[in-house]
């Protein structure tokens, strides 16, 4: 009697989800009893943690984004193609470059990405100029050569909307705004304002207290209960669902 075909484990993902368990589960499954095979969109792993450092000039563009196949270990295949659609019925992923894959179990580790597009007015002609964001590669080195330029005025540190990719970036990227600024003698000429949708600097009530204590401190305001509605990118403020007004530069 010949062997049972190996039954497929099939990941979606190749960041740092899916590059981590596929490592931990080549090394327990049986090759004889399981393929293991990995989809991404593109062969690109991102470190994101350095997303928060590029602005600063403290982690370089290049350095952050490697091949994702180097992370993958023998024994895993990777396929890259965007993923179209998924039939649980019939065990099946369908992906953007016409084939299919059948499994015997999936693992969705496709991660989080920003919406910009849901806020109104976010996505003007001054998206990744006036308007920054460090939740992407592209993003955040557009905001190094945006700060890069910065001679002082309002700088406004904006959450639209919880949960985000790393809760605790915003607060870092205001101390590490506001340290950099100190450095460069500008930080007389800046005003930094952290505006949340949470009613204080961060989630939890004794973190938030210590981190707001933290931030006053440092001369940063706090606007807390800021709930977007718009951007208003030709006046360079944002607008909240009460009608409040904040300016940026
Ligand atoms: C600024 C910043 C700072 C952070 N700091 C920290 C920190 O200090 N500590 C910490 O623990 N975490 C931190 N994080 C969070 C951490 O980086 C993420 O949680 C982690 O990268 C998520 O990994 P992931 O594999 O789930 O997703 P990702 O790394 O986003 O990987 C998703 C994968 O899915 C693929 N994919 C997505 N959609 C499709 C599709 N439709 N078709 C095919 N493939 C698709 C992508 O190509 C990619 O391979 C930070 C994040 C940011 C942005």
């Amino acid at each position: 009697m010949s062997a049972p075909a190996p039954r497929r484990l099939v990941i979606l993902g190749a960041g740092t989800a899916g590059a981590t368990v596929a490592n931990k589960l080549r090394r327990r499954l049986a090759r004889d009893e399981w393929r293991i095979t990995v989809v991404a969109k593109d062969d690109l792993h991102d470190y994101k943690p350095s997303y928060l450092f590029i602005p600063f000039g403290m982690d370089r563009p290049e350095d952050t984004r490697k091949a994702a196949h180097t992370f993958l270990p023998d024994g895993v295949e990777l396929v890259i193609s965007p993923i179209e659609s998924l039939d649980p019925d019939v065990r099946t992923v369908r992906l953007a470059n016409g084939t299919h894959l059948e499994y015997h179990t999936l693992i969705i580790a496709t991660g989080a990405h920003i919406r910009p597009d849901q806020t109104e007015g976010m996505l003007g002609p001054e998206w990744h100029a006036s308007v920054g964001e460090f939740y992407s590669l592209e993003g955040a080195t557009a905001l190094r050569d945006r700060l890069r330029d910065w001679t002082g005025g309002r700088l406004v540190v904006h959450i639209s909307e919880m949960p985000i990719m790393c809760p605790v970036a915003p607060l870092e990227f205001v101390l590490l705004a506001d340290a950099d600024l100190r450095r460069r003698g500008l930080r007389d000429a800046t005003e930094i304002i952290f505006v949340t949708p949470l009613d204080g600097a961060f989630t939890k009530p004794v973190a938030s207290r210590i981190l707001g204590d933290q931030l006053e401190r440092r001369g940063i305001l706090v606007e807390p209960d800021f709930m977007i509605e718009h951007v208003d990118q030709e006046a360079g403020a944002i607008v909240s669902y009460d009608e409040r007004v904040i300016s940026y530069n």
